[in-house]
């Protein structure tokens, strides 16, 4: 059977990862990136480069979108050369990326009025896994879009779970990045805290890397210490973000992330200090904890 033709908007350390894993399984791609320079490759391996977010959803029969914030999400689909403007009525629509949950429904109600199905649908995984396809969807919207998207999910993700409807894969999201927030800087702040003891660092890091705290996250961090490397796989700006939309939804639920709060002020420093380009571990680097 044909496949589906699709677009990917954003074409990022996450976007670039799906896009490169959907034209490698043979699916017609179109492609938009703000930053042009970004779609060359795409180009060579096949892609159609496209001038606007319009044209690029006008050729395609899926549109997905991977791109970093809520200013960033209105700005691919919104507006006169916006997705939506570009949309068949019958398409189906995929907002990947971390988002507020308000912004996700407004987006779902404006893609009904197109007469589209529309998922939220963010993941968890990072770099390596948007490249071999091992991303976790989280999804939110109808059980029939749900449905309509397993071709593509499942080419991108080792699993993809509806959770509810538009907004759930959001919020869903926002709970966990927040909880991978508060550990990062806790983290941080326990090496700086070795850093300043006397104690033998390198014993400590072995004892930390070796208990219960070890999570995959932490040993990504453990791992990025190590080789003194902060090449963003997670840019450390984008987990700020991620912590800021979760009080805020928390906050509307009535639960104040009392953990949250603290974390997100040691991750706004790291930024203050420059670090915000850099993969999330790099908070152990900040100097004011
Ligand atoms: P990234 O590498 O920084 O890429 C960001 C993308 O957003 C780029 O294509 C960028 O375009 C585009 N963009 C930013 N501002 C824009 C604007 N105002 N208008 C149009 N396009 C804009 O980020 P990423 O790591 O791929 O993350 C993408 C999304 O996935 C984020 O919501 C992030 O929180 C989420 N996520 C990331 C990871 C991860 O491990 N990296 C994991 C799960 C979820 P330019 O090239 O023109 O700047």
């Amino acid at each position: 059977m044909a496949k589906s033709s699709v677009a990917v908007l954003g074409l990022g350390i996450m976007g670039g990862g799906v896009a490169a894993r959907l034209l490698s399984a043979g699916f017609p791609l179109s492609v938009y990136n703000r930053n042009r320079e970004r779609t060359a490759k795409f180009a060579d391996a096949g892609a159609l480069v496209a001038a606007s977010p319009r044209e690029a959803a006008a050729r395609a029969e899926i549109v997905i979108s991977m791109v970093a914030d809520d200013a960033a999400s209105r700005s691919v689909w919104l507006g006169a050369d916006g997705a939506l403007a570009g949309v068949s009525p019958g398409s189906l629509l995929l907002e990947s990326s971390t988002l507020s949950v308000d912004w996700v429904r407004e987006l779902g109600a404006a893609a009904a009025q197109k007469k589209c199905d529309f998922l939220d649908a963010p993941v968890t995984g990072s770099k390596p896994h948007a490249a071999t396809g091992e991303l976790f969807f989280m999804v939110g919207g109808s059980v029939a879009g749900f449905a309509r998207a397993r071709d593509v999910l499942s080419v991108l993700g080792r699993e993809a779970l509806h959770l509810g409807p538009n907004g759930s894969g959001a919020l869903v999201k926002l709970i966990n990045n927040f909880v991978c927030g508060v550990q990062a800087a806790s983290f941080a702040e326990a090496i700086s805290l070795v850093n300043a003891s006397g104690l033998d660092r390198e014993k400590c890091i072995s004892v930390l890397a070796n208990s219960a705290l070890a999570s995959p996250l932490i040993k990504r961090m453990l791992t990025s210490m190590a080789a003194d490397d902060f090449t963003p796989n997670f840019p450390l700006k984008l987990m700020t973000k991620d912590i800021g939309y979760a009080i805020q939804e928390a906050a509307k639920c009535g639960v104040p992330l009392q953990t949250a709060a603290p974390a997100l002020e040691v991750f706004k420093q790291a930024v203050k200090e420059g670090l915000g380009d850099l993969d999330f571990s790099a908070v152990v680097k900040s100097l004011k904890k």
